[in-house]
């Protein structure tokens, strides 16, 4: 759409046309400019190969080892993963040309999503293109103007951009601040229903929210706790279930949203999963699940395998954990820059370029 009136533009002979298009080449090009003079510019690597410990890049001779993936079970490219891609592909096709609602749900999707609920213990699931979308389309259709939502200042963007679509009063804690916390939740007795969100784990550095204590208030101010369990997933916990199972908070969070990009397979797709008429309302109501196209058949096939492999046997997350324990603990880890906030966490903080 956006070439085609470039194109246009350059073909008419209206000089209100091109001046337009002069101007936007102006204002990018200072935006650009910006960009790179504040030296937050990001540049993107070429992978030549798959996923993994190690990969080829474009323009480096050889191999090198790559630790910023958030391949935490090296899942991505496990041969069983990739065959059972390959064989949803081949009997479900390459994708359904459809939303879930329209004719878009297949078979693999209904399995999936009970799988999902199964692994978290949870009533039921919903699958999305991504745990971005999950994030945008959960508080819009939850929460009304008569509600509040309580989150950490320091969520993900894409719970930050979710919660901005929503309509209800908004309180934002200090980061992991519990008396910021309980200060907000006495402010917010007067809505009808209070939701505190925090990320699990957060990726940028490194730390665990204090899931016991938010959910003692929650449970002492009358709210609901949702966590995004992006870098928790298939990890954290005694059998990689989350940040719930690590801190004995399992039946205490009411809803989870999670990805399949990570841990799970690193394909893409994310999900809700908690109560089931919540599960139901978002089906009905969430904006990027009625709005966006299926998962593909491939990637939901990846991630089904991923989530076999870590219900069948615990042998990957007992091996994840004693690796983390093994280099968190060693003087080499700190000195080359891989710290961690908490050491017994797969995160490194990401250092910002
Ligand atoms: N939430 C958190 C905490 C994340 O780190 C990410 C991805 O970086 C997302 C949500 C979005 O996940 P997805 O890549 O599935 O959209």
């Amino acid at each position: 759409m956006w070439v085609s009136s470039v194109w246009r533009a350059k073909l008419s002979p209206g000089r209100r046309a091109h001046s337009a298009l002069a101007q936007l080449r102006g204002i990018v090009e200072g935006e650009l400019e910006g960009i790179r003079g504040a030296g937050t510019w990001r540049s993107e690597r070429v992978i030549t190969s798959r996923q993994g410990p190690c990969i080829r890049v474009d323009g480096i001779p050889g191999g090198i080892l790559n630790f910023c993936a958030n391949n935490y079970l090296g899942l991505s490219s496990h041969p069983e993963v990739i065959q059972a891609g390959l064989q949803a592909l081949e009997e479900f096709g390459a994708g359904l040309s459809s939303t879930r609602f329209i004719c878009g749900t297949q078979s693999i999707h209904k399995n999936l999503e009970a799988k999902i609920a199964r692994f978290h213990q949870r009533e039921d699931a919903i699958l999305y293109p991504s745990c971005f979308d999950a994030n945008a389309g959960l508080f819009e259709a939850l929460l009304t103007p008569e509600d509040a939502v309580l989150s950490d200042e320091l969520n993900h963007a894409s719970i930050i951009d979710g919660i901005r679509l929503c309509k209800a009063h908004k309180y934002r804690y200090r980061h992991l601040d519990m008396a910021d916390l309980e200060a907000k939740l006495k402010e917010a007795q007067k809505h009808r229903l209070r939701l505190v969100a925090t990320d699990g784990a957060f990726s940028m550095d490194g730390d665990i929210a204090p899931l016991q204590e938010i959910c003692s208030l929650a449970a002492r101010y009358g709210a609901l706790v949702f966590v995004d369990e992006c870098h928790a997933t298939g990890f954290l916990g005694p059998t990689g279930r989350g940040t719930d199972e690590l801190l004995g908070v399992t039946d205490q969070v009411t809803i989870i949203n999670s990805t399949l990009g990570k841990a799970l397979g690193g394909a893409s797709g994310g999900y809700t999963t908690g109560p089931e008429p919540l599960i139901a309302l978002l089906r009905q109501r969430s904006r990027p699940y009625l709005f966006s196209n299926s998962l593909p058949p491939a990637v939901v096939g990846c991630a089904s395998k991923a989530l076999d492999l870590l219900m069948e046997d615990n042998a990957i997350i007992q091996s994840i954990a004693a690796k983390t324990r093994r280099h968190g603990h060693r003087p080499w880890a700190s000195s080359s820059g891989f710290t961690s906030a908490t050491r017994d966490i797969q995160l490194c903080p990401q250092v910002p370029q």
